[in-house]
């Protein structure tokens, strides 16, 4: 695998690559705008081409992690449509980057159902997906399930992906801390297997482009998303299973838990071994 960390991209966007590669990371992940604002960020052409020159020469595979407030399949049109123009920038930020995908939470149907949810998101995935290509693809991460939102098992990402077409620039990204919460107990190599097995009949894992790993402070199958360092959690050190499967290896796969500063303070450090450790074991 290659493991790796979301970063911050304070100050420029490329500074994100250095502070990557001082942590000792093969792939990073960073906000292509304000997770939390509406606004789309727009950055110099100049700070776009740093990156994508800082990335090569460290030989680092760099993600986006689209902003929280997206949600592409509510029942509000305002929402939407700034969730589309929030997501459309920053599939044109990654790709300027040449970031290898912008991974994006479907959002919630907000009690309407996944049915009703998946044709009011669809119709966006598509527009927006024709900014991806050229290397750079969008990833639906599953989610752990709280409040109606999609994308919590593989067959409700493959609906989505199927809607769409089967897009060649659509796949999906999962994180261990969602798939826990949803049940899938990514500690058991056995349990693990039976879902990437799914995953590769009905979505076919050449989609499967991404990883996160994030331990769980939440009881297997509690639907509840909260992330835990690596090995504080209460999936441990059986955390090594998901590290070291094979069909996993070569991905990039970042932990979102370490202190957004990016200044890599003793808890990060501390994490960040625990993670070599754990993905050297497995
Ligand atoms: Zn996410
Ligand atoms: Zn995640």
């Amino acid at each position: 695998m290659l493991l790796g960390a979301h970063v911050s991209s304070a100050g420029g966007i490329y500074k994100a690559v250095g502070r990557a590669t001082e942590l000792g990371c093969r792939s990073l992940q960073v906000f292509p705008q304000s997770p939390r604002v509406w606004k789309p960020a727009v950055h110099p052409d100049e700070d776009l081409a740093r990156f994508r020159e800082l990335a090569a020469e460290a030989d680092t595979v760099a993600v986006s992690h689209a902003p929280y407030l997206i949600n592409l399949a509510g029942t509000d049109p305002v929402t939407i449509e700034r969730s589309e123009a929030v997501l459309a920038q920053s599939l044109r930020t990654t790709r300027g980057f040449g970031g290898l995908a912008v991974i994006v939470h479907l959002g919630s149907h907000l009690g309407s159902g996944f049915e009703a949810g998946l044709e009011r998101a669809a119709p966006v995935l598509e527009r927006v997906l024709e900014l991806a290509g050229d290397g750079t693809w969008l990833l639906l991460e599953n989610t752990a399930g709280a409040g109606g939102t999609m994308g919590l098992t593989v067959e409700e990402l493959a609906l989505v992906i199927d809607r769409c077409g089967r897009h060649p620039w659509l796949g999906v990204c999962i994180d261990s801390c969602h798939l826990y919460a949803s049940g899938v107990d990514v500690g058991d190599a056995a349990a693990l297997d039976a879902t990437l097995d799914e995953l590769d009949s009905r979505i076919g894992l050449d989609r499967l482009k991404a990883l996160h790993i994030n331990d769980s402070q939440m009881p297997l199958g509690s639907n509840r998303d909260r992330h835990a360092r690596v090995g504080e959690g209460l999936i441990g050190e059986r955390l090594s299973v998901f590290l070291g499967r094979p069909r996993l290896q070569g991905l990039p796969a970042v932990l979102e838990t370490l202190g957004h500063d990016g200044k890599g303070g003793e808890d990060d450090m501390r994490e960040l071994e625990r993670l070599w450790r754990l993905g050297v074991g497995g």
